[in-house]
């Protein structure tokens, strides 16, 4: 079976690396003539918005997927025309692309968030500032990830920055959640509706960035509440695919940031952590084959590289440890790979993990 995808990143290139072994064939688009996953398959290079690249992924694929959710609404719906099956359903990309739209349906769905406020002008964001308080965070609405387009503002002299910084383009105003951690839920809908859940994963960002995700992280009720939402927003949205909702946890409950319909940095510790990776059940689940089991094998914990990769040998010296290049040049805070930790018990995972860190430039002491 052919399977196309829009975007032709890193979670492309493992979507066609757990494809090969089940006998598919994937081509990719993507503007960049040098996107990662046209080093593994072939790569169509075109704008994301260009009808005649569209219907040539479209005309050649019997599915149609995506490796981010930033993919234009006109595109998703020139695929949703063609012959073809284009999943994730655009329905749920619209919601993800709209930080206004994402949280909406979460409280139309009953799944907290943190307080928060449109704002389209400098005294739209005084009044927002004044119902939601300081600490507060503003976000762009569409377009932000890792951290980009958004501003923490904690005294009233940020105001001005912040709006000088962000405005001119719709933004949301959110409370600063004080968070204990921050974890997220990766769950997997079938065309028939039979839907899987993988184990509550930690996650710690620096500067935005998503750097390290544990996983199984040992919190029954939080992560039952997480696989309750999960469950709301996959029927909600007439799902299909995997989905990845992060939370800030707080007072022991759960309060959602985001969600993001595809694949997630936050999930790719079940390649080696997992029965079936999210890559694999994504696949599974679009093409309309039986899901995998989500079941940890063992403990396990991913660190992303970033800016560069590490010396291989270094890391493969580590027992358990799994490296993960994508293929990407090096470049500042750019994520260029992975590496995940697995082991059976926790204390060898941690004793792996305080000779993986330096490796990714990161202080042991951050992480206990
Ligand atoms: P985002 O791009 O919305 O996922 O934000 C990236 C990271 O910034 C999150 O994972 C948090 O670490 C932090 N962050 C975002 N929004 C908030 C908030 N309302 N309160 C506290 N931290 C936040």
């Amino acid at each position: 079976m052919n399977v196309g995808i829009v975007g032709g990143g890193q979670l492309a290139r493992m979507l066609a690396l757990a494809g090969y072994p089940l006998g598919l064939r994937f081509q990719m688009l993507d503007p960049a003539a040098d996107a990662c996953a046209g080093q593994i398959a072939p790569l169509i290079q075109g704008d994301y918005d260009d009808e005649a690249r569209l219907r040539q992924l479209a005309e050649w694929a019997e599915v149609v997927t995506f490796d981010f959710e930033n993919v234009p609404a006109a595109a998703a719906r020139a695929l949703e025309r063609q012959t073809v099956t284009f999943n994730p359903p655009a329905g749920a990309l619209a919601a993800a692309q709209d930080r206004l739209y994402e949280k909406a349906l979460f409280w139309e769905l009953g799944i907290p968030t943190p307080p928060f406020a449109t704002v389209d002008s400098l005294e739209e964001l005084r009044a927002a500032v004044g119902r939601i308080h300081l600490p507060a965070v503003l976000k762009t609405r569409r377009l932000g990830y890792d951290g980009k387009g958004q501003r923490v503002l904690r005294a009233s002299e940020d105001i001005e920055p912040a709006w000088r910084a962000l405005g001119g383009v719709p933004l949301l105003l959110e409370g600063f959640v004080p968070f204990q951690r921050e974890v997220s839920v990766l769950a997997a809908r079938g065309r028939d509706g039979a839907t899987v859940f993988y184990p509550l994963v930690e996650n710690h960002h620096r500067d935005g960035i998503l750097r390290l995700s544990r996983a199984p992280l040992a919190a029954p009720e939080l992560e039952s509440e997480g696989w309750d939402h999960a469950r709301r927003l996959l029927e909600r949205l007439n799902y299909v695919g995997l989905l990845a909702i992060e939370f800030f946890v707080r007072d022991d409950r759960l309060i959602a940031n985001e969600m993001a319909p595809r694949v997630h940095n936050s999930g790719h510790w079940t390649i080696e952590g997992a029965t079936t990776s999210q890559f694999e059940n994504h696949l599974r689940a679009i093409l309309g084959l039986p899901l995998g089991s989500t079941t940890a094998l063992g403990h396990s914990v991913m660190l992303n590289c970033i800016g560069a990769m590490p010396e291989r040998a270094a890391v493969l010296a580590v027992p358990g440890a799994h490296y993960h290049a994508y293929g990407k040049a090096p470049l500042p805070g750019r994520k260029v790979g992975h590496l995940t930790l697995r082991a059976e018990h926790p204390d060898a995972l941690q004793t792996g993990l305080d000779r993986l860190l330096p490796l990714v430039g990161l202080e042991a002491s951050e992480f206990d």
